[in-house]
């Protein structure tokens, strides 16, 4: 058996969606909305599945829905993309990292990784022979470390993985912190792979912005989206790579090797949802914001400790002040079989020693009335 994988424990979110079954606990923990996505989408993929589009479609994706995502990066970005040579199609955002990651990296290449991390990044990179450099984000405002990471990159510094919006810490990084990745990546002559799914998820006035739309980035970075969450229909799968000619080919094979192709009927929902009017994706935004602010305000009065959340679907909270005694799993497993709600402990974020184990995350994509009934029981709790 593969040593990697043998040693890589079950994700953290089946981990505890299974607990939160079994115990019948509110599920904030995996990110997942309680409600559906927009029905003109769900509908034009009904439609193709009943219209016979069900067989292989090509490899990179359905010709619509290449041109719909290259429109989009023109519409919010400016970015010019070509749908016929720049843009992959993939089954979610999970293949389209990892597709990426084989595009540039070769066994011994050393790949910048920031910590808090999604659980699939480190993994993969290990998988592929790689070496990962992990810089951490300061709590708890989450900033960048800026000697850290330019420490970080040396001469075998083939890419970094960005995730912005930032789950599980709803950092968006800011036009500095990415002039100051952009330098380090034109200076070591580096690769991007931009984990970008919650682009259109963002509050405040805060700007999601492409590290592909700084001076310099567009040959050089592999930007991620998801319909799952631009969409509002994780099941789905459906991702896509943007990126420049030169790369793409590489991606493209990789995503052969992976799953080939992805269904097509689902493509065509997308397409059409990408297409949606300006105020889709507003509304999309200030439906989340409402949540965060319902989430956020409800928790503080519990007396949590809430730290910021400028985008994705999640708040940390630190439990410290409701003087617990435990540390961030043994608090999400409490909360799990005696409040009956359900968070992921933060800590499964981390690869690195010592990680900060008094966060736990919160999802707040769930209807008002869940949203209040989990603060309800947490209260009864507390
Ligand atoms: N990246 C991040 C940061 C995520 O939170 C997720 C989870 N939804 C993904 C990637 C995976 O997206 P998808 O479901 O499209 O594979
Ligand atoms: N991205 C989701 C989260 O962070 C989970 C996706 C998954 O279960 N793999 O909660």
């Amino acid at each position: 058996q593969n040593a990697l994988l043998s040693a890589t424990g079950t994700t953290i979110f089946t981990v505890m969606s299974a607990l939160a079954t079994e115990h019948g606990a509110i599920n904030l923990g995996q990110g997942f909305p309680d409600y559906d996505g927009p029905e003109d989408v769900i509908e034009a993929a009904a439609a193709a599945l009943k219209d016979g589009r069900n067989q292989y479609p090509p490899l990179t994706g359905v010709p619509e829905l290449r041109q719909a995502v290259a429109t989009h990066n023109k519409r919010f970005y400016g970015l010019e993309v070509d749908p016929n040579a720049e843009v992959i199609v993939t089954s979610g955002a999970t293949e389209a990292i990892t597709a990426c990651l084989m595009a540039v990296l070769n066994p011994g290449d050393e790949c910048v990784l920031i910590e808090p991390l999604y659980d699939t990044y480190l993994p993969v990179v290990k998988l592929l022979g790689a070496v990962p450099k992990l810089v951490r984000l300061t709590p708890p405002k989450w900033e960048l470390p800026r000697a850290e990471l330019a420490a970080a990159f040396g001469p075998k510094t083939k890419a970094i993985l960005l995730n912005t919006p930032m789950n599980p810490t709803g950092k968006v990084f800011t036009a500095a912190e990415l002039a100051f990745i952009a330098d380090l990546l034109e200076r070591h002559d580096a690769y991007a792979i931009c984990d970008e799914v919650y682009e259109h998820l963002t509050f405040d006035g805060w700007k999601h912005i492409p590290l592909m739309t700084l001076p310099g980035m567009r040959p050089r970075c592999m930007r991620v989206g998801s319909a799952g969450k631009t969409f509002s229909l994780t099941g789905w799968k459906i991702g896509y790579v943007t990126c420049d000619r030169s790369l793409a080919p590489n991606v493209a094979k990789a995503h052969q090797n992976l799953t080939f192709t992805t269904p097509p009927n689902l493509q065509r929902g997308v397409a059409v949802g990408l297409a949606k009017e300006d105020a889709y994706f507003a509304g999309l935004s200030a439906h989340l914001e409402r949540k965060r602010d319902r989430m956020a305000a409800g928790l503080a009065r519990l007396g949590f400790g809430v730290l910021p959340t400028q985008g994705s679907y999640f708040i940390t909270t630190d439990f410290r002040p409701l003087g617990f005694n435990g540390d961030d799993v043994a608090f999400c497993r409490a909360i799990t079989l005696e409040a009956k709600v359900t968070a992921i402990p933060v800590t499964a974020f981390y690869a690195s020693e010592q990680p900060p184990s008094h966060y736990a995350r919160f999802a707040f994509c769930k209807n008002d009335a869940l949203l209040d009934e989990a603060l309800a029981r947490l209260g009864r709790w507390i």
